[in-house]
């Protein structure tokens, strides 16, 4: 079996940052483990430097971790300006805030070429190399400059817009170019695969010659869907175990009576966090029997603050909270509690539990693991109930939910007064379904699916 290497933007190196290990971690720890492997990427430190500063290496077990620090300058241009600022708005479909400045793009191109560098003289012969994300778009073709032959593949967790977004980007062409030189681009749904090979076709730089299968500048690649999944055994496990954790338990007894719709979002635009409150505003109003019963629990932790469109997102949301809460709350009910900070999975798996609706509206998301783990968390014999905004990856394959359009305040809030009344036989079906299709697809399978994918097309010979 050949060696994997893993290159991603930040590097979970085990017992540093985060106590929450993804299940993406997770998943690639274990293919990593089983082949033996190489996983690079930035260490997500400053060098301090000019310069960007030299390759760390730390072994554990099987896996060797490789990681670099980045300069300032890199992380202003590449990670905060080109990646955050540009790709990921964009992305979202979001050309109202798209920023774009050359330096940014140049910054960007710049350290895909500095991790191709560092990562070339590392690769042997029949290494199969797996790239991740927007932040990585041009690694293999820095790395095929530099005469790398192996089968590269590359995923990207986000969504991918239409022709007439995308080419609002003034690289557009070269991003796709850059996405050409893999072996293998797997998208999380077949709506983002189509978008790219409708790009690729409209810009004249390659044509669809079979199914999943593109020519463009010279050669063959292949464009997969592989729809992203969760850790759905760890997460019903985790779940189970929550009912004993005293945090949860201490939460649940804060809010006995209630009924709990949960969001768990990290504070980004794309998730329609200020809608939702304003849907959840309308869904009391309209259904005085809720008023003093139902709350929004809303766990929200802050992310890329040094974004500027974040830093104004963290006052609009906060603002608004307090405004729902100043008009409608009670001596002794909060309607919507606000929480910024992280929760762990052990006991965000307990949360989800509890909450009789999972309230996952994003206006654009690549897949949304919340919903899939919202779904994982519940009670087989009096499951809670999904709703799901169809601009997220996940509406695809959760045909149990009740699907809401995000921009659609009085649906959505129909939605929410829907599933509290839905009767238990009707949850229960709506849930089997979906839990069925979680435990098939889990994020195991997503990774088999893929690098069985990506060892069978050919390499560049
Ligand atoms: N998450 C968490 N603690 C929190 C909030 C979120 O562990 O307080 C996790 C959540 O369980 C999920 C991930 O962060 O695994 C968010 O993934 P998703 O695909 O929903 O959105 P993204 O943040 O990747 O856009």
């Amino acid at each position: 079996m050949s060696r994997l290497v893993v290159v991603s933007n930040r590097v979970p190196v085990p017992g540093k940052g985060k106590a929450n290990a993804g299940g993406l971690a997770v998943a690639l720890q274990a293919a990593l483990n089983a082949r033996g492997g190489l996983w690079m990427g930035w260490s997500g430190v400053s060098s301090g430097a000019r310069e960007p500063g030299a390759m760390t290496i730390r072994q554990e077990g099987p896996i060797t971790y490789a990681l670099t620090d980045l300069s300032r300058k890199d992380i202003d241009e590449y990670y905060a300006g080109f990646a955050n600022s540009t790709l990921w708005p964009l992305c979202h479909y979001r050309l109202d805030i798209t920023d774009y400045a050359r330096k940014d793009m140049a910054g960007y191109f710049r350290v895909n070429r500095f991790f191709a560098r560092q990562l070339a003289p590392n690769l042997k012969e029949d290494d199969l190399v797996w790239a991740h994300d927007y932040h990585l778009i041009p690694l293999a073709e820095e790395l095929r400059r530099m005469g790398v032959k192996n089968r590269i593949g590359f995923f990207l967790h986000i969504p991918f817009p239409p022709p007439d977004v995308f080419f609002a980007l003034p690289v557009h062409a070269t991003i796709l170019a850059g996405l050409s030189a893999y072996d293998i681009v797997g998208f999380q749904t077949a709506y983002d695969a189509d978008n790219f090979c409708a790009c690729i076709e409209r810009e004249g730089i390659g044509r669809r010659i079979s199914e999943g299968w593109i020519e463009a500048r010279g050669r063959r690649f292949k464009v997969g869907v592989f729809p992203i999944g969760i850790d759905t055994a760890g997460f019903e496990k985790a779940a189970k175990d929550a009912e004993r954790n005293p945090a949860v338990r201490k939460i649940a007894r804060s809010l006995i009576d209630r009924d709990v719709v949960i969001g768990v979002d990290r504070l980004d635009y794309s998730k329609g966090i200020p809608q939702r409150f304003l849907a959840f505003d309308r869904f009391i109003r309209e259904n005085p029997a809720h008023k003093g019963r139902a709350t929004l629990l809303q766990v929200t932790p802050k992310s890329r603050s040094d974004v500027p469109h974040y830093l104004e997102m963290q006052r609009e949301v906060a603002e608004l909270a307090g405004r729902v809460n100043g008009e409608l709350a009670t001596l002794d009910w909060t309607p919507i509690r606000y929480v910024n900070s992280s929760i762990a999975h052990a006991i965000l798996a307990g949360l989800y539990r509890i909450a009789r609706v999972g309230l996952v509206t994003p206006m654009r998301d690549g897949m949304n693991l919340v919903a899939k783990e919202y779904v994982a968390a519940q009670r087989q014999d009096d499951p809670g109930v999904l709703v799901l905004s169809r601009f997220a990856g996940a509406a695809r394959e959760m045909n149990g939910a009740i699907l809401v359009n995000p921009y659609d305040t009085e649906a959505v809030s129909q939605a929410i007064a829907q599933a509290l009344s839905l009767p238990l036989e009707a949850r229960v079906e709506r849930h089997s379904a979906m839990l069925d299709h979680l435990r098939k697809n889990d994020i195991a399978a997503w990774c088999g699916a893929f690098l069985d994918a990506l060892s069978e097309t050919n390499p560049r010979l």
